[in-house]
């Protein structure tokens, strides 16, 4: 998806830029946490657990956000619901 070519209002163009930064922090530290399965580190992993429970907070807090701006500003166009609904639902 070209969101980019979407028409987006201002605020939704910026809470899907927060989101997208959100996603790719979460799935880093979820791979990192994978890693250190895979490596047995029982106290890296501990270790890394938290950060990837805040980037999994902020993950959520961005999909909310996003959602609650749908709700309020009723600005979501045809081609944003067409491919949102697996990222914030
Ligand atoms: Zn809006």
């Amino acid at each position: 998806m070209n969101i980019a070519a979407l028409a987006l209002c201002s605020a939704e163009l910026e809470l899907l830029a927060l989101l997208a930064a959100a996603v790719l922090e979460h799935t880093e530290a979820v791979d990192t946490l994978c890693n250190l399965v895979a490596l047995g580190s029982k106290d890296k992993f501990a270790a890394a657990k938290p950060r990837t429970e805040q980037t999994a907070s902020k993950y959520n807090a961005a999909k909310l956000a996003l959602k609650k701006h749908h709700l309020e500003h009723n600005c979501v166009t045809g081609q944003v619901q067409q491919y949102l609904p697996s990222l914030i639902h």
